[in-house]
């Protein structure tokens, strides 16, 4: 999970790159060799949980199980190799299926803070007891994001397939608050059919709550691990799509408001109106301009290496003790220049990586 949103919530507590004896890179760049500004690990694609909205949890569909995932030494030459690549106060996000279940995530997360980098990680709270939010703590993670979609725990529980996961995820934000402070608590919350009634108060309870620093709202997309369906709401996965389209325009409305009010909702108001125009007319290209994702690197649970998942993979970590050979090569010219050319209706933007035209601007 990714985004625009990760820039907002860089701060300043950074090591200096020097520290772990590695000179920021200040080279001048051209248009094709442009620096990352994101990189999301997706560390794992395993789950405990049984999403409605996401088909992690069953065979991937693109990666065989018997692909080799990289090691925690190659995880960490990826990283010092792209600490030489980057500016001061980058974010590396870690995502999945549910990061906690790749064995060394608290190692590799220990070691991009040494090297000076923000991280950031999502995560289902269903494994976050004591012993886990105290590793995290050591670990030096500075923000945490957690999914919660309904305050009602059986809807909650209905959404993510599991019983419990309800009363679990309150107990990982306690857990967090108590053994792991300092470390910044929020959450994400979608809006579907089933939930779209209550999120109004979901949110209320939120702003409320001291540990949760904000709130992503974010729209539903077609569900993880599955065929790419052109009008995905109107086929097997439309049960997710909120039917009554004025009642969620309205809602979209309504969290426009709050936003202004100062509640605590982490989506810029371009963002919220993009995602109500999503509601209102799904077909409708996302982007005026071109696509931004040019800027962002996404490593796969078997160290492939994308720049948008829906072009080529330009390398894998596994290959390289050097992040040049991929992200300054040929082929990731090539992609960049096919992605700032895609002519998709891609409404990932929505959600991830989200950069206001300039006609949005000013809220
Ligand atoms: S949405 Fe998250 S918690 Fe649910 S199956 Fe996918 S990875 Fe697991
Ligand atoms: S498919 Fe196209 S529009 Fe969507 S994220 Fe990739 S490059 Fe951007």
């Amino acid at each position: 999970m990714s985004n625009e949103f990760m820039k907002s919530q860089v701060n300043n507590n950074y090591y200096p790159a020097k520290a772990a004896g590695i000179d920021a890179n200040d080279e001048v760049i051209d248009n094709n060799m442009v620096k990352p500004e994101f990189v999301c690990l997706g560390i794992t694609d395993s789950c405990m949980l049984r999403c409605k909205m996401c088909y992690k949890w069953e065979e991937d569909i693109f990666i065989k199980k018997t692909q080799q995932v990289p090691t925690i030494e190659q995880y960490k030459n990826f990283l010092k190799g792209l600490r030489q690549l980057v500016n001061d106060n980058f974010v590396v996000n870690f995502g999945g299926g549910e990061p906690l279940l790749f064995d060394g995530i608290f190692e590799i997360i220990a070691y991009a803070v040494q090297l000076g980098f923000r991280t950031n990680l999502n995560s289902n709270g269903f494994l976050i007891n004591k012993d886990n939010a105290i590793h995290f703590y050591e670990a030096g993670l500075h923000d945490i994001k957690l999914s919660l979609d309904s305050l009602d725990k059986k809807m909650h529980d209905y959404l993510r397939g599991v019983n419990g996961v309800y009363d679990q995820l309150m107990r990982a934000i306690d857990n967090l608050a108590r053994y792991a402070p300092g470390i910044e608590i929020s959450l994400i919350s979608v809006v579907y059919e089933h939930n779209y009634r209550e999120f109004i108060k979901l949110i209320e309870w939120i702003n409320r709550h001291e540990k949760i620093k904000h709130v992503l709202i974010m729209a539903p997309m077609q569900p993880n691990n599955t065929y790419p369906e052109n009008r995905w709401w109107k086929g097997k996965y439309s049960f997710l799509w909120p039917k009554d389209t004025r009642a969620v325009s309205s809602l979209m409305d309504e969290l426009i408001e709050m936003k202004k009010q100062g509640y605590k909702i982490n989506n810029t108001i371009g963002q919220l109106r993009a995602a109500k125009d999503y509601f209102i007319y799904p077909e409708k290209f996302v982007k005026k301009t071109h696509c931004n994702m040019y800027k962002a690197v996404h490593v796969s649970s078997i160290g492939q290496v994308y720049i948008c998942f829906n072009y080529e993979i330009i390398g894998n970590i596994k290959n390289t003790d050097d992040m040049r050979n991929i992200l300054y090569s040929d082929k990731a010219r090539e992609v960049r220049d096919k992605i700032k050319n895609c002519k998709k209706n891609c409404h990932f933007l929505i959600n991830c990586f989200f950069e206001e035209d300039s006609n949005d601007k000013g809220h």
